[in-house]
């Protein structure tokens, strides 16, 4: 008995590796070329680290003209929820970062190097390890939970590292006959990497984020085949990474310390390793300090939560964008008009150590993008996100016609309004322009420095009266106010005011707002002017008439 019979007898159907390594031919690609991967493992919602991941690797290929593709790492089956690779494959169509190669929501391949899920790949796996076993360089291994149990114990007594290693190894040189008996005998059985590492020996890694970080040589005979005949991750991404053409593996930094496993896999199956560079997590300041943004504790960790507020995809992809290159805010302000496709991203411009993720922050990128956006587009997005998800809105935004004018209120100007960041906030902030919900509201006026009842009417009853004409211009209109305001002893001006207080009652901005309150209920609103424009003769005498 050899290892090519122990190899037989364990993976009796395993097709020679040469079979996939011509089936995957190394792919045909310019030089400098990237083959970024995201690799995800479906097993809870879909994270924002995870968009974060796939917008630096998409954006890595696109730059230099290479390929983007999705693996779906779901080797471990216990783990692994309903609906866990559609809700991956849905979110990155939503953000815009849907790859090139992949697996499809009905299970088919897009690409010529799939199948895209680990879980399908299991002939191309256990070819590799059953090369192994033949070479004397992996083993099956029989040791019960029980007896894993016991090393670890003595190991810790012993106050030793602990895992399968070393001296530690019960399997690990076991006279090939005696395993062969075994498995014939049905005994359960993994098999194990013999590795071929040395602790008290160094390897230097050069992460392209990191830098360089040494670290000793891995010994530990981690398992490649588990007992329901699927890889472990370690065993499967190296070999993935490989047959797909991987170029550099972009992945958060939680697998730093794999690192040592991982080259030494890419070196044991003779394949070249790709370039790392890890990423640092996102962090959420509490208080004092800093910590990871958590599932468990914040909402904004769920791509999910983006869609259900109405933050628009370009504002959630800036702001991520942000956190990995921070120069890119810069260059927004210098190319406000430009895809953000044209950024030039840079992988070594990473923070090694964890960027803040600030809600704040991406509501002020949010609020820019809204700004910049026309009343028509406004419109169709928060009409589109209301009427999943707030049918109030969706009921007043029918009226299409009259809200494209509430939506067209200070935005076509220099300066447009920057109140809107996201399509939640939309209804508080035009509520008051529709009438069936203002004239049937408990209105709350939020008058300011005048609040006397009969000075506020006298005003409105004026200027309703006297001044207010539907066919001003802004200027004409804004010189009426100053009659006004003029005609019931206060300032035409705020300076005129503040240079001789004691001459008038207030100034024109004391007359005007008590106008804005009377027609909004609200004494912070955008331009009064275009307001009363949209509001029209008929509505804005329906609301002056309820103050008189
Ligand atoms: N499947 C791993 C995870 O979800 C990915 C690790 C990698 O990208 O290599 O964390």
């Amino acid at each position: 008995m050899d290892y090519k019979d122990l190899a037989n007898l364990i993976f009796p159907d395993a097709k020679e590796v040469s079979w996939y390594e011509e089936k995957y031919p190394k792919r045909n690609l310019p030089e400098g070329a990237q083959v970024v991967r995201y690799a995800p493992s479906p097993t809870g919602f879909v994270h924002i680290g995870g968009l974060y991941q796939s917008l630096i690797a998409k954006k890595l290929a696109k730059q230099t003209g290479g390929v983007f593709y999705v693996r779906i790492e779901d080797t471990d089956q216990k783990r692994e929820i309903e609906n866990g690779v559609e809700q991956i494959l849905q979110a990155l169509k939503d953000y815009d970062v849907s790859p090139d190669e992949t697996v499809n929501a009905d299970g088919s391949d897009l690409g010529n190097y799939g199948p895209y899920r680990q879980s399908k790949r299991k002939d191309i796996y256990q070819a590799y390890a059953k090369k192994l076993i033949e070479e004397g360089k992996a083993y099956p291994c029989f040791c019960t939970s029980e007896e894993l149990e016991a090393i670890r114990g003595d190991q810790e007594k012993a106050k030793e590292r602990t895992g399968y290693y070393g001296k530690w190894t019960k399997c690990r040189n076991m006279p090939v006959d005696m395993a062969y008996e075994k498995i014939q005998k049905g005994e359960p059985y993994i098999v194990r990497l013999k590795s071929p590492g040395n602790p008290d020996r160094k390897i230097k890694h050069k992460d392209v984020i990191k830098g360089g970080i040494d670290f000793p040589e891995n010994d530990q005979d981690i398992v490649i085949i588990k007992s329901d005949g699927l890889p472990t991750y370690h065993f499967a991404h190296v070999i993935d990474d490989h047959l797909m053409g991987t170029t550099i593996v972009t992945r958060g930094d939680e697998w730093v310390a794999s690192i040592p496993l991982h080259l030494q896999l890419f070196y044991v199956l003779g394949f070249k390793a790709p370039k790392y560079a890890h990423t640092a997590p996102m962090m959420k300041q509490e208080g004092d300090s800093k910590r990871k943004l958590s599932k468990r504790k914040d909402p904004e960790a769920a791509v999910s939560y983006y869609k259900e507020e109405g933050i628009p995809r370009q504002a959630v992809m800036e702001y991520l964008m942000n956190i990995a290159n921070s120069n890119f805010e810069m260059w927004r302000k210098q190319n406000p008009d430009k895809s953000m496709d044209e950024f030039p991203f840079d992988l070594k411009r990473m923070g090694v150590s964890g960027a803040l993720f600030d809600m704040v922050k991406m509501l002020d990128v949010s609020k820019n993008i809204i700004s910049k956006y026309s009343a028509e587009e406004v419109y169709e997005a928060a009409y589109s996100w209301a009427k999943e998800y707030d049918s109030e809105l969706a009921d007043m935004l029918k009226d299409k016609a009259y809200s494209l004018k509430v939506m067209g209120i200070e935005r076509k100007n220099q300066k447009p309004r920057k109140d809107i960041a996201k399509w939640s906030d939309m209804k508080d902030s035009i509520i008051y322009m529709y009438d069936d919900k203002f004239l049937n509201s408990n209105i709350v006026y939020e008058y300011q420095k005048i609040t006397d009842k009969n000075e506020i009417q006298t005003i409105v009853k004026n200027y309703l009266e006297n001044y207010y004409d539907e066919h001003d211009d802004k200027q004409t209109w804004f010189h009426k106010m100053k009659d006004l305001a003029e005609k019931m002893g206060y300032a035409r001006e705020v300076k005129e005011y503040k240079a001789n207080p004691e001459h008038y009652k207030g100034h024109v901005g004391d007359i005007s707002t008590v106008i804005r309150v009377s027609l909004t209920g609200r004494s912070n609103t955008p331009d009064l002017y275009e307001i009363m424009q949209v509001l029209g003769k008929e509505s804005i005498t329906e609301r002056m008439k309820r103050i008189v």
